[in-house]
């Protein structure tokens, strides 16, 4: 018997701690929170051990706080995340993650014949729809159904 007791990663003072990511959607995190950027200390752990999923990512982020905006886009790409608020070591709040009912202007419609393809001026708006554990985004536009892991963002 292995007991698991040790820190997979260093604990930060101050800061935000976002667990159980799926496996490879880690750089997914960094890149929506504009991570790569920052001055901040940022810690990732990929495909760390997990008794929930098989393999998962983790993110610590020092000094920086997740606001609700952040968590509700958070929640596109990995639902079941868990977003700590960290002072002086200790876990002051926990921020639930709720999926935004609707999307707009973020991802581009993976149908190329979509009418938001021919027309600029019109911005990309999906319904977020949750199937078991699963999250797809459906077109406004051309009432499409999209699995989230398919969607590429607009820059
Ligand atoms: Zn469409």
């Amino acid at each position: 018997m292995v007991k698991e007791t040790k820190l997979q990663v260093e604990a930060i003072k101050d800061g935000t701690v976002i667990d159980h990511i799926p496996a490879n959607i880690g750089f997914k995190v960094m890149k929506l929170f504009k991570l790569y950027n920052t001055c901040e200390r940022v810690t990732i752990g990929l495909n760390l051990h997990s008794s929930v999923l098989n393999a998962k990512d983790i993110i610590k982020i020092e000094n920086i706080f997740i606001n609700e905006e952040q968590a509700k886009q958070l929640a596109l790409y990995a639902p079941k995340a868990t977003v700590n608020q960290i002072e002086n070591y200790a876990v002051v709040a926990k921020l639930p993650l709720t999926l935004p009912s609707t999307i707009n202007g973020v991802f581009y419609c993976p149908n190329t014949n979509c009418i938001t393809h021919d027309e600029e001026a019109i911005e990309s708006s999906f319904k977020v729809v949750l199937k078991s554990d699963d999250v797809y985004l459906k077109c406004r536009y051309c009432e499409k159904v999209f699995s989230r892991e398919i969607m590429t963002e607009r820059n």
